[in-house]
């Protein structure tokens, strides 16, 4: 029992350390999203973590996620793709998952809404945004997005929630804290614009390492993994 009892301590651990970042700040602890990242890990693991009360489940590959969806590992639970989405996998997810949280570029934004109308429903979808400006990841650049969201604003069956952000890794506190910083004054800015299909309402980031930094810049959403479930192998 000790052995099987990890999962819940330590999401009762991170919700500690989510509610004391946000009141520190003058936020509301239940305003922050506990989304438990569990690639690799087994539907049993996946189970725990949702009974032990995490408000979503996210998957980084989509040929896991169908697996482990295919064991009923996510039942009960909102589902969320956080993962590089290729274009010959979105018809596998849309309609499956609650919200596909790294879509960037436009060519995914249009593949997902014209699956979504097939199906006959709207596609909860945030943006993710390629904050370090690094070459080999996926998202928008900052300044493209007033661009992307007015094409999204055209494109039917899709709704943006907000955005999503992994910053870079290996960076000092500070510089984490200047990406994070500098994604809530993007998120706010853009926000206070008025498009169609968009409601700029969820910040995703944070991990394991910087959740509590992420909440302190504005984050509403964190993504995490190890922390949970404990080291990938
Ligand atoms: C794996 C992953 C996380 C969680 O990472 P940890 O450092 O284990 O908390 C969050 N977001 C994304 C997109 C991931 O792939």
């Amino acid at each position: 029992m000790v052995q099987q009892d990890y999962i819940a301590e330590n999401i009762k651990r991170v919700r500690a350390a989510i509610a004391e970042a946000a009141i520190g700040v003058g936020r509301s602890p239940g305003d922050i999203s506990l989304v438990a990242a569990s690639k690799t890990h087994p539907a049993a693991s996946i189970r725990q973590a949702i009974a032990a009360g995490v408000d979503a489940v996210g998957e980084n590959r989509v040929q896991e996620l169908m697996e482990k969806n295919a064991q009923g590992a996510y039942n009960g639970s909102p589902l969320h793709f956080i993962g590089h989405l290729q274009s010959n996998k979105v018809g596998k997810i849309v309609g499956v998952c609650d919200l596909i949280e790294s879509v960037g570029s436009k060519p995914l934004l249009e593949l997902i809404g014209k699956k979504a109308l097939s199906l006959g429903i709207v596609q909860n979808v945030l943006i993710e945004v390629n904050i370090g400006k690094e070459s080999q990841k996926s998202g928008i650049l900052p300044e493209q997005a007033e661009e992307i969201l007015e094409f999204a604003s055209r494109t039917a069956g899709i709704n943006v929630m907000g955005l999503m952000a992994i910053p870079p890794i290996n960076e000092q506190n500070a510089k984490c804290c200047y990406y994070y910083d500098t994604m809530f004054k993007l998120f706010i800015d853009i926000g206070e614009k008025k498009y169609d299909n968009v409601i700029m309402r969820i910040l995703s980031m944070g991990m394991s390492d910087s959740y509590v930094e992420a909440i302190r810049s504005g984050s509403n959403m964190v993504r995490i993994g190890s922390a949970i479930f404990g080291t990938r192998y």
